[in-house]
């Protein structure tokens, strides 16, 4: 059982590839944008500041997370719709710009990933969740096919925002994930790199199953 890491900025179709070739391999699929979006959201809750870095660790180890059936929830409550709303994709990567949330969080996927059978997706899963990972991919896309697709998710849950919006709002979220000092967005050592621009979904999961069958899974 690999473990196989999905790395790449907003938008470039990580989460339902990942998804889907988990699904393929009969592998877990560990979101961990969700962690820090559920994170955002019950800072957003609780009116924490996202610059304040101890009460955002405080509120980080109280937070009762958990996946089920692919969807996270907080306690008792399921959050998976929730955490998508644009005002967490506003505050999310100010709020995972710090260390010790970093820290926190990636102390948890570690041990969510197990001994492997897992598909880990993120910013920084190949190069600092799961530096050993044996199959590990860096998704890219230009940044109009990224916003297209969020815009259209965005319309699918009835959000009516302009696609310049967000355009603008995934390059600075893009910036902020590949400028910060921990956890940085970068190419991982050793992953291959897939640019998913005018490429479907079924046919980026082929390829990826295929470089990991060759690699064992
Ligand atoms: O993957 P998704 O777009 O849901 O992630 C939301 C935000 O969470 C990213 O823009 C980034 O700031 C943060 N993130 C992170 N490290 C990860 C996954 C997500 O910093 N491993």
């Amino acid at each position: 059982m690999l473990r196989i890491t999905i790395d790449g900025p907003a938008g470039a179709g990580k989460s339902t590839v990942a998804r889907e070739l988990a699904q393929l391999l009969g592998y877990t699929y560990l979101d961990t944008g969700a962690m820090y979006r559920a994170l955002a959201l019950s800072a957003l809750r609780e009116g924490v500041d996202s610059g304040d870095e101890p009460a955002l660790a405080a509120l980080l180890s109280r937070l009762d997370l958990r996946f089920e059936r692919g969807r996270i929830r907080l306690g008792d409550e399921d959050v998976a719709d929730e955490i998508r709303a644009p005002a967490v994709d506003r505050i999310v990567s100010l709020v995972a710009a710090h260390p010790r949330v970093r820290e926190a969080f990636v102390a948890r996927q570690r041990a969510l990933a197990g001994d492997g059978g897992v598909v880990v997706d993120g910013r920084d899963a190949g190069t600092v969740v799961l530096p050993d990972a044996e199959c590990k991919f860096f998704l890219t896309a230009s940044l109009d096919a990224r916003a297209d697709r969020r815009h259209r998710e965005l319309l699918s849950q009835g959000l009516r925002v302009s696609i310049d919006e967000v355009r603008r709002e995934m390059a600075e979220r893009d910036a902020l994930d590949e400028m910060r000092s921990v956890g940085a967005l970068r190419v991982p050592e050793g992953a291959l790199l897939v640019d998913t621009t005018g490429l479907s979904v079924v046919e980026v999961v082929r390829h990826l199953a295929e470089y990991c069958r060759v690699r064992g899974a």
